[in-house]
């Protein structure tokens, strides 16, 4: 059994593949090498702990593909991370990627922790050694780590930090998601959350529906969910639930966002925001909502549910959230769902824009990387939508049978040494 590609997770996506597969008459050898990452690192990682023990923590760099340009992908910090889960989020990197229009490739890193269980001193020692043991295989021209679920800007900066440490000087490319004052780029923080938005705004098009008719739930009030939630409520939906891991939180009359973001600033979590009703992260999906959006973690819509939604719309911020069991019972209910690759790209597509503005040292204000993003994710969307109801197939298989297509003719050009 091979470890990488075992999980349930990632069996899920290269079934994804072999559906849209078939549609475009993928080249065999090109779905054999798509079927199985580049590389993957496994690393022991020691960590001093503030009271003197030592403890040692396992992390993981998974490098899929490379076809298009140097690996890309994010890095989590989670209790539950494991190999074959970093494998598939890895491989979902590559196909996003292929679909945007970006010249990356797919990678994804994690580490088995629980990092609100760490202090900060704790959590840095942690980052840099994990950063010391993978610096062999990251690079700007390499492989370009990000933020993830349980790593943000400050995590970005010790890696970049421990990596310019061990090169000899200072390489702010290779990683993303960093700060403003070391690289970074405006709207980044909110790049996720923003393409979201813009994938929201297509979708609801298409069943004639205004934004500020819109109601929206949205799961997970992180990096993803939280913008998310901002970007949807300035553009007058009705955001009517939120929810974290505490739980969730409703009033079918719209929830004032600003204020929570106040309110969550100060108290951490979503629970008991004044005026909203307590639900669970399960209600939570199966409110009587126009567009859902799942941006905690995968694997949250399942056969036992997915009969229970009633939103008309998907959108996936998180990746991986729908089984293929669910989001078969979904299309046969008619719910049009805007899949992972496509609808949370608006964080690779702004990190792609801080890589470059890194390249040549010259920065775009936040309204430029906000045209440049809403462009490229309009476009990709229209490029779904169109393949979907050419080939009259959902948005999932469509996104994927667009993305191969690119990776197609990329690995065809290069030949045979994939
Ligand atoms: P985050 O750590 O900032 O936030 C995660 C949120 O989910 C938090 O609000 C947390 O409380 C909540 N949560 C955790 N466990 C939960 C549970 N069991 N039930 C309900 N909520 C729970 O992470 P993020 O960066 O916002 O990432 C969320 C998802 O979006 C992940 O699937 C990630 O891979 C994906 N994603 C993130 C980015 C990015 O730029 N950050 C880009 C693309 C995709």
């Amino acid at each position: 059994m091979n470890p990488l590609t075992s999980g349930p997770f990632y069996q899920n996506t290269m079934k994804i593949v072999e559906d849209a597969g078939r549609l475009i008459n993928l080249n065999p050898n090109a779905l054999e090498r798509l079927r199985f990452p580049r590389r993957a690192i496994v690393v022991n990682v020691p960590v001093k702990m503030d009271d003197g023990r030592l403890k040692i923590f396992t992390g993981y760099r998974v490098q899929h593909n490379q076809m298009l340009g140097p690996f890309k992908g994010g890095i989590r910090y989670h209790q539950n991370v494991d190999l074959s889960e970093v494998a598939a989020l890895a491989a979902l990197m590559t196909f996003k990627n292929s679909l945007l229009g970006l010249p990356l490739g797919g990678g994804k890193g994690g580490v088995q922790v629980d990092p609100t269980l760490l202090s900060r001193n704790e959590l840095e020692e942690l980052t840099r050694r994990f950063t010391a043991e993978i610096s062999p295989f990251i690079g700007p021209d390499k492989d370009i780590p990000a933020p993830d679920v349980g790593t943000d800007s400050q995590t970005m900066a010790w890696m970049l930090d421990t990596y310019s440490t061990d090169t000899g000087y200072s390489q702010t490319g290779v990683v993303t998601g960093k700060p403003i004052e070391i690289g970074g780029s405006l709207g980044r923080d909110s790049a996720t959350g923003l393409g979201v938005v813009y994938v929201i705004e297509k979708a609801v098009q298409i069943i004639n529906l205004k934004m500020t008719e819109a109601r929206i739930a949205i799961q997970g009030f992180g990096k993803v969910g939280m913008h998310a939630a901002i970007e949807a409520y300035a553009l007058g939906a009705r955001v009517v639930a939120v929810s974290d891991i505490s739980g969730g939180i409703y009033n079918e009359k719209g929830l004032n966002i600003p204020d929570l973001v106040r309110y969550v600033k100060e108290n951490k979590v979503v629970k008991d925001f004044p005026g909203t009703q307590h639900i669970s992260n399960s209600e939570i999906l199966e409110l009587p909502v126009d567009v859902l959006a799942p941006c905690a973690l995968e694997g949250v819509i399942t056969e036992k549910n997915a009969h229970e939604i009633k939103a008309k719309i998907i959108v996936e911020g998180a990746n991986g959230p729908t089984t293929r069991p669910a989001d078969e019972i979904l299309h046969k209910n008619g719910v049009i769902v805007c899949p992972d690759i496509l609808a949370n790209g608006g964080g690779v597509v702004v990190s792609y824009f801080e890589w470059v503005q890194d390249i040549v040292w010259l920065f775009w204000t936040e309204e430029e990387v906000r045209n440049k993003l809403r462009e490229i994710m309009y476009k990709a969307f229209d490029k779904v939508y169109a393949f979907s109801q050419k080939s009259e197939v959902n948005m999932r298989t469509a996104a994927m049978g667009s993305s191969l297509e690119r990776l197609q003719r990329a690995m065809m050009l290069r030949g045979s040494a994939w």
